[in-house]
């Protein structure tokens, strides 16, 4: 018989012993069985969060920077020493297989590396002299209490986009994982308090809407950090913004991946079926459309479909290329499109339901499926299926390939397969997309540069990561200063020491 196990908040550094009014089953994808209960906030539980997150920022904010670079380098340390063992938590619940689940934490860990370098990233400007004996400078301070409220397909890597720079810059996190895949935001957050973080700087609330707008409307929330979907993304963009918080909401995505005559067939066919399928297409940097310049659909398709045909999807913990769908739900919803995409006349040419499973049990598997001749209007182009379905789309010119990807609402990824510099460097600069890959599918920024989209897939201005994600989480201030007599500091000759 199998157990299911009670999944909680934490809250200054301890689970919480209260009993939840609400609760919400997590399962494991691969074998449909119920694993976990996990307690859902009431909007007076995130109240009593925020105030003592709020309480614990006062004596945070003030921890010299020294101290803070000590903290993030025992997180990192911590991280990548446990890395596997947040990975298994990530394919128990999500379903992805256990290569990827530790390569979205390998990715987070990148970050927490960038964040390390905290003294450094938060040094001001100075101008001597500004006016005769007027100094002025910069300084950055931390915002406050700041939420992450973050999606099921990275359960790790998305809080980690935020998590070590806004600790670092000295704010108090309150964060609301998914309620799909809780447990290795647990996991992580106890990986804070063994590196020596203060109890209270990193808090984690399970919920749903009744948490999410709790954080929304907190006058002691500063800032919101979110990742999800598009009208989820708008509404968080619209509350925040409206209780006077800064808001970056990353919504979801359509990328295209654009291949011109020229490009190496074969290296886009790998890459259109690694970016395409891996994690089951629950990816916000998956490919889900490729637009093929003709005359060159008829071989790409058809190399596709090979390697298609060597993929196994099952169980991630075995060895598998793909793993499940995250809920039965999400699963039926993309089987879902198979029917309406033949209905509206695009060509079924792998079938991900006529396939064999490795896995035992009730998962909720769909293998790879292709789509071709699939033209906007459909709603395998038009919406953001979420799953392993590729669609190709055949254009007759790179003009009209950039006119289709410009057209669509979402701007998050996008990728271009030539072997011409020339037509790379013009699609760089003329796509409407945040994030280009110039024969890279999935081109995810490295912790050092910003991740983030345009149109649709971003509410805000401030990408994550990055110096965008150290101004995000930090308020600028300038002074001027003028000092008449100079001032003595007194002898000591002692060697100077950090504390
Ligand atoms: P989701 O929008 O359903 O949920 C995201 C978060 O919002 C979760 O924490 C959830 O509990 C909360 N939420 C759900 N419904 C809510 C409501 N009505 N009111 C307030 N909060 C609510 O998204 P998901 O299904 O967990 O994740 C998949 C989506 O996230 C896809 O659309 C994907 O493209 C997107 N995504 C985008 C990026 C990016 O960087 N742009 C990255 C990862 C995922």
């Amino acid at each position: 018989m199998s157990t299911t196990t009670r999944i909680t908040h934490l809250i200054d550094g301890q689970s919480w012993t209260g009993t939840a009014e609400r609760t919400s089953p997590v399962f494991n994808p691969a074998t449909g069985e119920q694993t976990g209960v996990l307690d859902l906030a009431s909007a007076a539980l995130v109240d009593e969060v925020v105030k003592s997150a709020a309480s614990a920022w006062e004596s945070w904010a003030d921890a010299s920077l020294a101290k803070r670079a000590q903290v993030l380098f025992a997180f990192r340390e911590l991280l990548n020493s446990r890395k596997d063992e947040i990975g298994a938590l990530i394919t128990a619940e999500h379903g992805k297989v256990l290569s990827d689940a530790v390569g979205e934490v390998t990715r987070g860990l990148e970050v927490a590396e960038f964040a390390c370098g905290i003294p450094h990233l938060l040094k001001g400007g100075f101008s001597e002299n500004a006016s005769t004996n007027v100094d002025v400078y910069s300084i950055r301070q931390a915002v406050g209490v700041v939420a992450v409220i973050s999606p099921f397909n990275f359960p790790a890597m998305v809080p980690l986009w935020f998590i070590p720079i806004a600790i670092a810059c000295g704010n108090s996190v309150v964060l609301k994982p998914s309620e799909k895949d809780p447990s290795a935001a647990l996991a992580i957050a106890a990986l804070w308090k063994e590196a020596g973080l203060p109890d209270g700087v990193m808090q984690v609330v399970h919920g749903d809407k009744e948490a999410v707008d709790a954080l929304l409307t907190h006058p002691d929330v500063k800032s919101v950090s979110f990742v999800g979907s598009t009208p989820i993304a708008k509404y968080v963009y619209e509350t925040g913004t409206a209780h006077g918080k800064r808001v970056q909401a990353l919504g979801g995505a359509k990328n295209h991946m654009l291949v011109l005559p020229d490009a190496d067939l074969d290296l886009a066919a790998d890459a259109a079926v690694n970016a395409g399928f891996g994690s089951a297409g629950e990816r916000c940097m998956a490919i889900s459309a490729l637009v093929a310049v003709e005359p060159i659909a008829d071989e790409l398709v058809s190399k596709i479909r090979d390697r298609m045909g060597k993929l196994v999807t099952g169980d991630g913990t075995r060895g598998a290329d793909m793993g499940p769908l995250v809920t039965k739900q999400h699963r039926d919803k993309v089987a879902g499109y198979l029917d309406s995409g033949v209905a509206d006349g695009a060509t079924l040419v792998v079938d991900g339901r006529e396939s064999d499973f490795d896995a035992d049990g009730d998962g909720y598997f769909l293998a790879p499926t292709l789509f071709d001749n699939v033209k906007p209007g459909m709603s395998v182009y038009d919406d953001e299926i979420f799953g392993p379905v590729l669609s190709v789309v055949r254009v007759h010119s790179y003009d009209d390939g950039l006119k289709l990807i410009n057209s669509n609402p979402y701007g998050n990824g996008t990728a271009i397969f030539t072997n011409d510099g020339g037509a790379a460097r013009k699609f760089q600069r003329q796509v409407e997309v945040g994030m280009v890959g110039v024969n890279v599918p999935i081109p995810v920024p490295v912790s050092y540069y910003s991740f983030g989209g345009w149109k649709n897939s971003l509410f805000g201005d401030t990408h994550a990561h990055g110096m965008e994600g150290v101004h995000f989480f930090t308020r600028g201030k300038v002074v001027t200063s003028r000092w008449l007599d100079p001032s003595h500091g007194g002898l000591n000759l002692g060697f100077p020491q950090n504390d």
